[in-house]
C-alpha cells in the first residue's frame, strides 16, 4: 500500500487550493495538491465577470467593505471582511505581477467594470474569461515552485487521529487502488455545492466533496441554508451570462418590455444585489410577465464592437446554446442555482475547529458573504484566504511536534465500502444518477429562492428518504480504471449530507436574510437570528444545529435597499 508524505496537504488546486499551495512553499513546507481534476479544469476557470478591489483613487477599502456586509445582510463576520477588501488591492497588482493579464483603460491601469451591490465600479477582470486567465498564471507559479501535484486523485476521507487531522485518504483514478496521504496539516480547498442543484451553472465536479468529508470527521458546517440563485442563467443548460453583462449597461426586460427593476431596486437597478435581482425575477415570472418561464437581458445598445471586446465568450455560450445572437436579440435568462455561500466554518487565519485542518474557497464559511455573496468577491476570497490558509497551515505544520506514522487502517472503512459495493455490483437497487436526479429537481422546487415551512418540511423528507434509498445504491462499474461510476456513489453520499445541513438550516431560520427567503416569514428579524447556523454531523447522519455569533467590527445592521 502506498503511503506519501508531505507537511502539507491540500485538496483541491481550483484557486484557492493552488494560491494556499503557493504560499505553503514560500513558507518553507513541503507541500502537495491532491485533486480529482487536472488543476486547470477547476471552475475557477469558468469565472468570467471579474474580481473586486477598490483599486480607483476615490474607492476605498472601507466602502468596499461596508457593501460586502451591506449585501451579506449583515451577516457576514466584518472582522473577516476588512480582511477580505484591505488586503484585496495587493493581491490583484501580486497577480498583475505574476503575469495576469487584465482589461485595461486608455491610459494603461486595470480597467474595472460596475458590479452589483457595488457604491464603485471595482471588478477588475479580462473580459468575461476572467478566471480562466488567473488560473493560467496561478498554475505557472505551480509549476515554478515546483509543488507536487498528484493530480485525478480523488479524496474520499480524512484521517483522524487523536482528534487531529493526519493526513487523507485518495483513489488514484487510474488505479483504483486507494492511498494514505500523511500531513501534519491539511487544507480543503474543494470549492462548491452547486451540482446538489439541478441545473445549476457550476461544473459537473461542483459535488461539495471537501464539505462533505469534513463534516464527515467532525468539523461543523456553516450558514448552509444560504445558496446565491444567480439572476443570469440560461433557461435549460443553467449556463451563466457573467453579471458583466449587467456590470457593462445591459438590461433586463419583462414580457412588456418594462426594465422591471425599477420597482425592486429604485437606485441600482440591474446592479442591485443578486438576491434582490433573483427575486425580482422570480416575482415577475410568477405574476405573469415572463417569457418561457424567463426574463430577457438585452445588450445590444452596447454595440457589436463593445460586445466583442468585454462579453465574447458569452455571445458565443448564447449563440452555441440558444441559437441567440445578443448583437441582434435579447437573450432569455432566469436565476439559477450558482454559489454557496456556507461551509467549513473557519477562523480568520483559516482554521477549522478541528487541529490540523484549514479550509479556504468556495468550501470554507470565513465568513465574508454572510446571507449574500457580491459578485467578484468570491475570486478575491479564493486569493486572500488562500494565501492566508497556505500560511496557517505552513506555521501549523512547522510547529506540530513529530509523530508516529498514521495506521493503515484509516483506509479501512473506505475500504471496505468499496468491496461492498463490488460485491453488491449489479444488485437490484438503483443507479446514483437516477437519486441525484430527484436530489437536484427537489432542491430546485423546495429549496429555491422563496421558501416555506411546506416545501421544506417536504425537502426535509425527501432527504431522508434519498438517504434511505442511497443504502442499496447499485454500482455497475466493478472496473480499477478511472472508475466515475464508484466516484459518483461517492460523491452522492456526501451530497446527501450536504443537502441535509441546506434543509434543516433553511426549516429553522425563520425569517428572510439575503438569499434565504421564507414567504412565511418576510422580514429579517435581527433580534433571534443574526447569527450564524453551526451544522454538526449526528452519528446517525443527521445534522445537529447550533448558532454562533456574528462578529460586529464597526457596521450596525440597518435597513437594506438598493
Ligand atoms: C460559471 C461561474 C462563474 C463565476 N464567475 C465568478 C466571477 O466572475 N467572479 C467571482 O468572484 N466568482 C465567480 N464565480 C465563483 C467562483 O468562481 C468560485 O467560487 C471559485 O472559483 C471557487 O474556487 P475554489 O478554488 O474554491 O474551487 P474550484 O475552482 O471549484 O476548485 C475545486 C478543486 O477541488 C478539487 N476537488 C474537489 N473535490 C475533490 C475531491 N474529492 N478530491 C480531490 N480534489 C477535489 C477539484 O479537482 C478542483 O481542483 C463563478 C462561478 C461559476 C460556477
Amino acid at each position: 500500500m502506498a503511503v506519501y508524505t508531505h507537511d502539507v496537504l491540500v485538496v483541491g488546486a481550483g484557486l484557492a487550493g493552488m494560491r494556499a499551495a503557493i504560499e505553503a512553499a514560500r513558507n518553507g513546507a513541503d507541500v502537495a495538491l491532491v485533486t480529482k481534476l487536472h488543476p486547470m479544469r477547476s471552475h475557477s476557470g469558468a469565472a468570467q465577470g471579474g474580481i473586486n478591489a477598490a483599486l480607483g483613487e476615490e474607492d476605498s477599502w472601507e466602502s468596499h467593505a461596508f457593501d460586502t456586509v451591506k449585501g451579506s445582510d449583515y451577516l457576514a463576520d466584518q472582522d473577516a471582511v476588512e480582511i477580505l477588501t484591505r488586503e484585496a488591492p495587493a493581491n490583484i497588482i501580486e497577480l498583475e505581477r505574476m503575469g495576469t493579464t487584465f482589461s485595461r483603460v486608455e491610459d494603461g491601469r486595470i480597467a474595472q467594470r460596475p458590479f452589483g451591490g457595488a457604491g464603485f465600479p471595482r471588478t477588475c477582470f479580462i473580459a468575461d474569461i476572467t478566471g480562466q486567465a488567473i488560473l493560467h498564471v496561478v498554475y505557472e507559479q505551480v509549476m515554478k515552485l515546483g509543488i507536487t501535484v498528484y493530480e485525478e486523485y480523488f479524496c474520499t476521507s480524512l484521517i483522524v487521529e487523536d482528534g487531529e487531522v493526519r493526513g487523507v485518504v485518495a483513489m488514484p483514478l487510474i488505479t483504483g487502488d486507494l492511498v494514505i496521504m500523511q500531513g501534519k496539516a491539511v487544507i480543503m480547498a474543494t470549492g462548491g455545492l452547486g451540482r446538489v442543484y439541478a441545473p445549476t451553472t457550476n461544473a459537473i465536479a461542483c459535488t461539495g466533496d471537501g464539505m462533505a468529508i469534513a463534516y464527515m470527521a467532525g468539523a461543523p458546517l456553516q450558514d448552509m441554508e444560504f445558496m446565491q440563485f444567480h439572476p443570469t442563467t440560461l433557461k435549460d443548460s443553467g449556463v451563466l451570462m457573467t453579471e458583466g453583462a449587467r456590470g457593462e449597461g445591459g438590461h433586463l426586460l419583462n414580457s412588456l418590455g418594462e426594465r422591471f427593476m425599477e420597482k425592486y431596486a429604485p437606485n441600482k437597478f440591474e446592479l442591485a444585489s443578486r438576491d434582490v435581482v433573483s427575486r425580482g425575477e422570480q416575482t415577475e415570472i410568477e405574476e405573469g410577465r415572463g417569457i418561457d418561464g424567463c426574463v430577457l437581458l438585452d445588450v445590444r445598445h452596447l454595440g457589436e464592437e463593445k460586445i466583442n471586446e468585454r462579453l465574447w465568450q458569452i455571445r458565443e455560450l448564447a449563440i452555441d446554446l440558444t441559437n441567440t445572437d445578443m448583437v441582434h436579440e435579447p437573450v432569455k435568462v432566469r436565476p439559477g442555482a450558482h454559489y454557496a455561500m456556507g461551509g467549513i466554518k473557519t477562523n480568520i487565519d483559516c482554521a477549522s475547529v478541528m487541529p490540523g485542518l484549514f479550509a479556504a474557497g468556495e468550501c470554507a464559511n470565513v465568513s465574508v458573504h454572510g446571507s449574500n455573496r457580491l459578485g467578484g468577491n468570491s475570486l478575491l476570497e479564493t486569493i486572500v484566504f488562500g494565501r492566508r490558509a497556505g500560511e496557517s497551515a505552513a506555521r501549523y505544520s512547522k510547529e506540530a511536534a513529530s509523530k508516529a506514522p498514521v495506521s493503515e487502517a484509516s483506509l479501512a472503512r473506505d475500504h471496505t465500502r468499496i468491496q461492498q459495493l463490488v460485491e453488491g455490483a449489479g444488485n437490484s437497487g438503483e443507479r446514483p444518477a437516477v437519486i441525484r436526479g430527484e436530489l437536484g429537481r427537489m432542491m430546485r422546487e423546495d429549496v429555491g429562492i422563496f421558501r416555506t415551512k411546506e416545501q421544506l418540511e417536504s425537502a426535509l423528507a425527501k432527504v431522508v428518504e434519498l438517504k434511505e434509498r442511497y443504502q442499496t445504491v447499485r454500482l455497475e462499474d466493478t472496473g480499477k480504471v478511472f472508475n466515475l461510476d464508484l466516484l459518483s456513489i461517492f460523491e452522492l453520499g456526501g451530497m446527501l449530507d450536504i443537502a441535509h445541513t441546506m434543509v434543516a438550516g433553511a426549516l429553522a431560520r425563520e425569517e428572510s436574510r439575503g438569499a434565504h427567503t421564507r414567504r412565511d416569514f418576510p422580514e429579517r428579524d435581527d433580534e433571534k437570528w443574526m447569527k450564524h447556523t453551526i451544522a454538526h454531523r449526528e452519528e446517525d447522519g443527521s445534522p445537529r444545529l447550533e448558532y454562533g455569533d456574528v462578529t460586529m467590527t464597526r457596521w450596525e445592521p440597518e435597513v437594506r435597499t438598493y
